[in-house]
């Protein structure tokens, strides 16, 4: 464990700033028809009839789930990418579902689409979810069109990927339902926050009744999420970063297996801090998009099809030789604060405690990725320095 005292990246951030928490603070007295605007927002921007705002990505998981289970209730297996964000599959538990793995293809963040074939044999499953990890755009027309006429359903996790495009069209309205999440370093980000999307009515109309029910924040919940936000908003910063990242019970930057979270509507607070938020998402997408480029431009491709333009990725993987490369180099980032992070520790499989894995295969690709891979930022917080800083110490372990 290196103590650094200086100069910090954080490996993403999506900053809040002051004018973000007035809004918010002007939010907060408005109540909920501000949460109600900033849904309608969104369903004229993505084109879409349906929009729910909750407290988190994860929440926003269990809610598509258990509405698409009202309509298939015989079906109770969801498949997912052996290697993603271990927030999924603690949702997918929380709802009381089997988690079914599909490994990886090669040299990519998306699904090995011979073995997903395989996958989609189940009679219990419910719904596949492709996942634009890191904001590099999956293959969701692919995985429609591998279900063909079957009554599987399409969840398009675009957690990541808020304001992302492919092809022309936009992320998280790609599959029969989508979600973005608001959490911390995510494209956009309200400290916390989950979005589902839909133009399914049949989805959408049980969304809207099961969602008429749930609890918002209470008084002392929104003003801790202020105090969260005004801390975040000053300690984002690299010059400051170090200072929290030495506070062991933040927990920054850890990836954590955990089915316990609150599930609640989006508070009033968060809505405001959304205020103006496609002008905002422009606005990070721009910066990343410089550094992106600048990556790239050192001749570094990050895993995935890439077919014309660099993806709005908001942390650049990158998969190294070895995982003695892949350590040397998070070591070195350590000591040095470039923000480089190891993305998550293993395949789904590989988590403690995870249990009710429905297919027990090897998903030796996805182990392969979690041993491999680092993230670097590419956030607007990160100065021309610090690219240059962070290229010259990677360029001699990366090129081999
Ligand atoms: C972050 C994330 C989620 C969950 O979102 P939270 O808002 O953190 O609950 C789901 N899927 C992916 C791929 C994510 O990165």
């Amino acid at each position: 464990m290196v103590m650094r005292i200086g100069r910090t990246i954080p490996p993403a951030a999506s900053p809040i700033y002051l004018k973000d928490i007035v809004s918010g603070i002007a939010g907060f007295f408005q109540g909920e028809r501000i949460v109600k605007r900033f849904e309608d927002e969104l369903k004229s921007f993505y084109q879409v009839r349906y929009c729910f705002a909750v407290s988190s990505g994860k929440a926003a998981l269990v809610f598509i789930l258990q509405a698409l289970h009202e309509i298939y209730p015989e079906r109770n297996e969801v498949l997912i990418p052996a290697y993603t964000c271990y927030s999924v599959p603690s949702a997918i538990i929380r709802a009381g579902f089997k988690v079914r793995l599909c490994d990886m293809a090669q040299g990519t963040l998306d699904f090995d689409f011979d073995r997903l074939k395989e996958e989609l044999d189940s009679p219990r499953l419910l719904c596949v979810i492709p996942t634009h990890l890191f904001g590099m755009p999956a293959d969701v027309e692919r995985v429609k069109t591998l279900i063909s006429k079957r009554d599987i359903f399409v969840l398009e996790d675009a957690a990541q990927a808020m304001g992302g495009e492919w092809n022309g069209k936009k992320l998280g309205t790609l599959g029969n339902v989508g979600l973005f999440s608001l959490g911390r370093g995510k494209a956009f980000s309200t400290l916390e926050g989950g979005l589902i999307l839909t133009d399914n009515d049949l989805i959408g109309r049980i969304l809207e009744k099961r969602l008429a029910d749930i609890k918002g924040y209470g008084v002392l919940d929104s003003l801790k999420l202020i105090l969260n936000v005004v801390a975040l908003s000053v300690l984002i910063y690299p010059w400051i970063y170090w200072l929290p990242k030495l506070l062991p019970f933040l927990k920054l930057g850890e990836t954590y297996f955990n089915p316990f979270f609150p599930i609640r509507r989006l508070s009033s607070f968060q809505a405001g801090m959304a205020k103006k938020w496609n002008t905002k998402i422009n606005n990070l997408k721009a910066a990343r998009s410089i550094n992106n480029n600048k990556i790239a431009g050192y001749g570094i491709n990050p895993p995935g099809v890439c077919r014309g333009a660099i993806a709005d990725l908001i942390r650049f993987p990158v998969l190294v030789a070895d995982s003695d490369t892949k350590m040397k180099i998070l070591r070195k980032s350590e000591r040095m604060g470039l923000g480089i992070s190891g993305g998550y520790p293993d395949s789904i499989d590989g988590i403690d405690g995870i249990g009710n894995i429905s297919n027990k295969n090897s998903f030796p690709v996805a182990k392969d990725i979690a041993e491999r891979i680092i993230t670097l930022p590419v956030h607007s917080l990160m100065s021309e320095g610090d690219v240059k800083n962070m290229m010259q110490m990677l360029k001699p372990l990366l090129i081999h």
